[in-house]
């Protein structure tokens, strides 16, 4: 098949010509150029890249989404800096066993890579992983999300115009331009989105032998403990959720757990600081994301007017179909069997869980699959210590929200239904690269005991 253009052989082979030409400095060379690319495209078409973002998601320069353009910024600048050191090989010690003997791991290119990408966050959700697998000295071919058209094309005409496009391929489309290219042989696949998407992927890359890292999403909770700085807490959990495309993100609190007599306090200081934010009216406020597509909207209103949840709103609840926009809203109590407390909300709905002590949310945590962040905020030192054994999630963040995700050093990734995998910075590197053992023996200490025959004195020692 020839999608690009180009087959995937063709690829390979540039790369394999790129990697086993010249000298390690070359290589680190040629990858650091085209990570600067990725740099240079950002920084030339930073107008473009906010009028684009403006008019897909109604957002005002300022917010998350645009400091997402300047996380992949950061991410080049974190990749030139520390690329000639992740490339180096890791000296090893070796064992009495294989003595004289010296040891390393080397870091090679998987090959061709493909990324596929959803659209809550086109750029750093596409780019971030292309960073990675060209820092790593692989060929990628990413395919954006279809449901942010703009982007997409955007991100083609950028990738043509600045990148090197015989290493670097976008392909746009959507499921059938995404079956195609999983019926070919990758040697890694990363995918962010759902977990029914994610099992797909999951099957095609199977019948290749080919590794992914799945960037799934989840419920993921926000324990709030009365013992807190409220104001702080809630401006972060509203950070966290609503002026955080609206919560459409895989990090975004999916609903928050606290204890009947902290419940209304923390209502009256979530009503208080929304309305600061977002206005009287929050359906006219320009920092509120419309929902990302009629169906979306739809489903969001059909989990709001379920019969089991309609009447426990508390906060919110307006609609607007015409500007697919749904008002911040919060829940109180509702059924733990509803539609809203089983399926990612993946949008403005808050429900609010209330229990007698905080320890019994660990039970309604962990009743559900890993999520792919959890939050709790509190000053308790042992409830912290409690939260941290006691919950698995993919990343976890006391006393704030989503910040975990740029923190530099850590990995970012899902646990169970959350994903598999992690990336970001070293990690990037590391997810895109073969880690081969290479064990080095000269010709002495060629002990006898190795070789047949397997005398009684041999087997002895
Ligand atoms: P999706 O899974 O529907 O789409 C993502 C990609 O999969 C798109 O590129 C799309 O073209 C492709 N795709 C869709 N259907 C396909 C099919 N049948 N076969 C092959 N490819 C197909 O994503 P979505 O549901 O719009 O995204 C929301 C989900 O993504 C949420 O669960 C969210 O938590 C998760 N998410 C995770 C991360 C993360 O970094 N872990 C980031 C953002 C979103």
């Amino acid at each position: 098949m020839n999608l690009l253009g180009l087959t995937a052989a063709d690829i390979m082979d540039r790369v394999t010509k790129i990697e086993s030409g010249g000298k390690a400095a070359g290589r680190w060379k040629l990858r650091a150029l085209k990570v600067e690319a990725v740099y240079i495209s950002l920084f030339h078409e930073v107008k473009t890249l906010n009028s684009v973002l403006s008019t897909s998601s109604h957002k005002n320069v300022g917010d998350p989404l645009f400091t997402l353009i300047s996380q992949v910024k950061s991410s080049c600048k974190l990749a030139l800096k520390e690329l000639s050191r992740w490339m180096t090989p890791e000296k090893v010690k070796t064992s009495l066993t294989t003595y004289p003997s010296s040891a390393e791991i080397v870091s090679e290119p998987l090959g061709v890579v493909l990324v596929i990408s959803t659209w809550n966050f086109p750029f750093l959700l596409s780019l971030d992983p292309v960073i990675g697998a060209i820092s790593a000295g692989n060929a990628v071919v990413l395919k954006p999300s279809e449901i942010a058209p703009a982007t997409s094309s955007l991100l083609s005409r950028l990738v043509e115009e600045y990148l090197d496009n015989s290493a670097i391929r976008i392909v746009e489309g959507a499921v059938n331009e995404t079956t195609a290219l999983l019926e070919q042989k990758w040697d890694k696949i990363l995918y962010t989105g759902s977990a029914r998407v994610g099992r797909i992927v999951m099957a095609a890359a199977a019948k290749h032998l080919t590794p992914v890292i799945l960037e799934l999403g989840g419920k993921c909770p926000a324990v709030v403990d009365s013992n807190i700085n409220l104001q702080v807490a809630v401006r972060r959990i509203i950070a966290g959720k609503w002026a955080c495309n609206n919560g459409q993100a895989c990090i975004g609190v999916d609903y928050i757990i606290t204890t009947k007599d902290f419940a209304s306090k923390l209502i009256d200081s979530l009503r208080y600081e929304l309305e600061q934010f977002f206005g009287q009216d929050p359906m006219k406020s320009q920092d509120i994301s419309r929902i990302v597509s009629s169906s979306h909207f739809a489903r969001l209103v059909q989990l709001l007017d379920e019969d089991n949840v309609s009447d426990k709103v508390v906060f919110g609840g307006q609609r607007d179909e015409n500007q697919l926009k749904i008002a911040p809203t919060i829940l109180l109590d509702i059924p733990e069997d509803s539609r809203l407390m089983q399926e990612e909300i993946f949008g403005p709905l808050m429900p609010i869980q209330t229990v007698e002590k905080l320890e019994d949310s660990f039970e309604i945590i962990n009743s559900k699959p890993k999520p792919l962040a959890s939050y709790l905020f509190t000053n308790e030192e042992q409830l912290k210590k409690d939260f941290v054994q006691k919950i698995s999630s993919g990343g976890m963040l006391i006393n704030d929200t989503i910040l975990h995700v740029v923190a530099e050093g850590l990995p970012f990734g899902g646990v169970g239904e959350s994903g598999m995998g992690s990336y970001h910075g070293k990690f990037s590197f590391d997810a895109f690269s073969h880690k081969k053992s290479v064990l080095y023996r000269s010709f002495a200490g060629d002990a006898s005991v190795r070789y047949p025959p397997y005398t009684p004195e041999k087997q002895r020692l």
